[in-house]
């Protein structure tokens, strides 16, 4: 078979559960809003400062990684900038393909100027439905919600998870914990979490990206996430195609991993694309997923996610069809709209693309 080109994907149906609404700026946006309220940046060409965040995220290092940060989310403190900054969210995904979208960011983290974190949601919510809107109008349907993240290194998860049940009909269908993995488990942010399952929510943990399987159990058997966010580090209790309890579990159970293939290679989770896990955790039929993670951070996109791994591992359409509905069946909107979307919009779109 033909190799299958980056062209090709980008017009092909894709679906997005892990990408942080401050690693997606566009650099120019950066430039501008950064002029706007005074912040200052490490360079102010778009195109150098793209090159920028890609080369200080390669570092190796998740908490340099994190550093990269401290500049998007000093330009997203004002309901102007979140509005802009997830509109061309919106409009970047939808050009490229991505048709279902789960974006998360940390209300709290956009406090600085004054805004409350009813502001701060209203205002991206705002954003989003101004850039579907403007997507559907250029015919490229997409379908966004939002999933709130608390930190963990910090003490408001109870308040952000019982925001994100309050916005439950207004756009926000998940909650999540991000930041930091080492000396902080997901455990410290039980009551958050039993309060959700209360609650009937949902929601995904980042664990097993920096810190290995400790992080991946605590996530799934003491806090009951319903996805893990990255959890590459479960291949720990793999032996030879061999899978350990915890494995065994996470696999059976159909429990989703939210794997973001080149973040990881930045962070040194992975050495290479071609070494990267998904390769095995594919083979062993988990249930894997591909995701972005930080765009801006990566230099990267959905389509060009899926055409890294069709170059590495010799995949085709049929394996991306695969992991596409396999986000699908993982989103958190309800069960009849994740249906139609599969049924309606990447079924048939991919059979074509395998004739
Ligand atoms: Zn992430």
């Amino acid at each position: 078979m033909a190799a299958i080109s980056h062209a090709d994907i980008v017009n092909a149906p894709k679906a997005l559960l892990h990408d942080h609404l401050d690693g997606g700026l566009r650099p120019a946006t950066v430039v501008e809003l950064a002029e706007a309220v005074g912040h200052e940046l490490p360079e102010t060409d778009p195109a150098r400062l793209g090159e920028w965040f890609v080369a200080a995220a390669d570092s190796g290092s998740l908490e340099r990684y994190l550093e990269t940060f401290a500049h998007t989310v000093a330009v997203m403190q004002t309901e102007e900038g979140l509005r802009r900054v997830a509109r061309e969210c919106a409009l970047d995904l939808a050009a490229d393909g991505v048709v279902y979208a789960e974006i998360r960011y940390a209300p709290e983290q956009h406090l600085e100027r004054g805004l409350s974190l009813d502001q701060v949601v209203d205002a991206v919510h705002a954003g989003f439905e101004e850039g579907c809107a403007e997507a559907a109008a250029a015919g490229k349907r997409i379908r966004i919600g939002t999933l709130l993240t608390a930190m963990r290194h910090a003490a408001r998860s109870q308040e952000i998870a019982e925001l994100a049940v309050r916005y439950r009909d207004a756009g926000v269908v998940g909650f999540d914990i991000a930041g930091a993995e080492a000396g902080f488990p997901p455990t410290r942010h039980l009551d958050a979490f039993e309060y959700l399952q209360r609650e009937n929510f949902h929601f995904t943990i980042h664990a097993g990206e920096a810190f290995g399987l400790p992080s991946i159990w605590q996530a799934i058997q003491w806090c009951g996430a319903d996805r893990l966010g990255h959890g590459v580090r479960i291949v720990d209790d793999i032996t030879g195609g061999s899978l350990g309890r915890l494995a065994s579990y996470v696999r059976d159970k159909r429990i989703p991993l939210e794997l973001c293939p080149s973040s990881n290679v930045q962070t040194g989770a992975a050495d290479s694309i071609a070494e990267h896990p998904i390769g095995l955790l594919h083979d062993l039929r988990f249930r894997v997923t591909v995701n972005t993670d930080n765009r801006l951070m990566s230099g990267t996109s959905m389509s060009r996610e899926m055409a890294l791994l069709a170059e590495a591992f010799g995949w085709g359409w049929s394996e991306l069809q695969w992991l596409t509905i396999n986000a699908m069946k993982s989103a958190f909107i309800p069960y009849d709209e994740r249906l139609a979307i599969i049924t309606d919009v990447i079924k048939p779109a991919y059979a074509k693309l395998l004739a």
